[in-house]
C-alpha cells in the first residue's frame, strides 16, 4: 500500500467532503489509525540567509502519507485534528520526529522550527513535552525553534507571556508565525519573549498568482521589519517566489527568506544530501563544536 501512496500527489480530501457527519467519522477513524500506523511524516523547507545565501534554518511541515489517498497536506487535516483534540498526539509525534532529524543537522549549525497549534500552546504539559523531546533525541535546545501564529498568541496575553517565558528557560528559540495578519497590539510584542518574527506570505507573494516582479505589499514589509529591528528580532519572510522578492527583502533588511524560489519542502533524507552538498562545495562554514 505504501508504494502507491508514496508517489501519489493528488490531494484528495475536499473541503465539502469533511462537512458531512459520516465522512468526518471516517476521517476520525482514519486519523486514529494513521497515528497508530505512523503514517505522518515531516518534510523540511529551507530558510535561507538573504545575504549569505546559506540555509540557516529549516521549517518542519507535516504530511500524511495516506494508504489510499496519497500525500495529504496539513490544511486538510490540522483543523480536524484541532477540533477533535488529536492534534495533541500528532504534535508530540511531529516534535519528536523533527528533533531526531535535527540532531543530524546540528553539525551544520542548522536550526529546525516546528509549528505549534494554538491548542498545543494552551496545553499545560507543553513545556514537559518539549523538554522530553529534547532529552530523548539529545538535541541541543539552541537548535530547536517553535513557531506560534500571531493569532494564537493574542487571545490570552498574560498566559502567552507566561508560557513563552517557561519555554525560553529550556534554551530554545521562539518565533511568531504569519505576522501581520492578526491585528496585533504592538505594545504586547514588547512583552513576548520571542526571537523571530515571520512576515506572512500575503505581504510577500500575495495570494495565488501574486506579483513576481515586486513584493505584494512592500510598505507593510518595510514597516514590520522596522518594528522587528526595534525589538531586536530576526525577520523571516515567507512566500519568497522570485529573485525580485528576495532582492527587495534583502534591501529592506529581512534576515532570512523562505519560499519556492529557494526550495519547496523536501524529505529529511533530501536535506541530508543538500546540506552535505553545500558543505562539500564550501558554501557552508565548517561546523563549530556542538
Ligand atoms: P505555515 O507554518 O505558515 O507554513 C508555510 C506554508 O507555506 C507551508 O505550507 C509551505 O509549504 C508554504 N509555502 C512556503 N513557501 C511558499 C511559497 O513560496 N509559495 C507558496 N504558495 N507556498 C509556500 P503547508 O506545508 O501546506 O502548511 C500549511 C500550514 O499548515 C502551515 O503554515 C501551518 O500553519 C500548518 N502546519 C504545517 N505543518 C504543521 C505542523 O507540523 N503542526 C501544526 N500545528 N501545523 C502545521
Ligand atoms: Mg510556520
Ligand atoms: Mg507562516
Ligand atoms: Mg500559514
Amino acid at each position: 500500500r505504501a508504494k502507491a501512496a508514496g508517489k501519489a500527489q493528488a490531494i484528495v480530501f475536499s473541503e465539502e467532503m469533511l462537512e458531512g457527519a459520516p465522512e468526518r467519522l471516517a476521517l476520525e477513524t482514519d486519523f486514529r489509525h494513521a497515528l497508530e500506523r505512523d503514517e505522518f511524516t515531516v518534510v523540511y523547507q529551507p530558510k535561507v540567509g538573504l545575504k549569505s545565501g546559506v540555509t540557516e534554518s529549516l521549517e518542519a511541515l507535516v504530511r500524511w502519507i495516506h494508504p489510499t489517498r496519497g500525500f495529504v497536506g496539513p490544511d486538510l487535516f490540522i483543523p480536524f485534528a484541532e477540533e477533535s483534540g488529536l492534534v495533541m498526539e500528532l504534535g508530540r509525534v511531529i516534535l519528536e520526529k523533527a528533533c531526531m532529524d535535527a540532531v543530524r543537522w546540528q553539525q551544520h549549525n542548522v536550526v529546525v522550527a516546528v509549528n505549534l497549534s494554538p491548542i498545543q500552546f494552551r496545553n499545560p504539559n507543553l513545556v514537559d513535552e518539549v523538554r522530553n523531546a529534547l532529552e530523548m533525541s539529545g538535541l541541543d535546545p539552541k537548535f530547536l525553534e517553535l513557531e506560534i501564529t500571531e493569532s494564537a498568541v493574542l487571545g490570552d496575553v498574560e498566559n502567552t507571556i507566561r508560557v513563552m517565558n517557561e519555554l525560553k528557560t529550556l534554551g530554545i528559540r521562539l518565533a511568531i508565525d504569519d505576522f501581520g495578519t492578526g491585528y496585533s497590539n504592538l505594545a504586547h510584542l514588547k512583552h513576548f519573549n520571542v526571537d523571530v518574527l515571520k512576515i506572512d506570505q500575503a505581504f510577500v507573494r500575495g495570494g495565488n498568482g501574486g506579483p513576481l516582479d515586486h513584493l505584494s505589499d512592500g510598505a507593510i514589509v518595510e514597516a514590520v521589519i522596522g518594528m522587528a529591528k526595534a525589538f531586536k528580532l530576526h525577520v523571516v519572510a515567507e512566500g519568497v517566489e522570485s529573485i525580485n522578492h528576495a532582492d527587495e527583502l534583502r534591501t529592506l533588511g529581512a534576515d532570512l527568506g523562505q519560499g519556492f524560489y529557494f526550495s519547496r519542502p523536501v524529505s529529511g533524507e533530501g536535506i541530508d544530501e543538500f546540506l552535505a552538498a553545500e558543505f562539500s562545495s564550501g558554501v557552508r562554514q565548517p561546523a563549530t563544536a556542538v
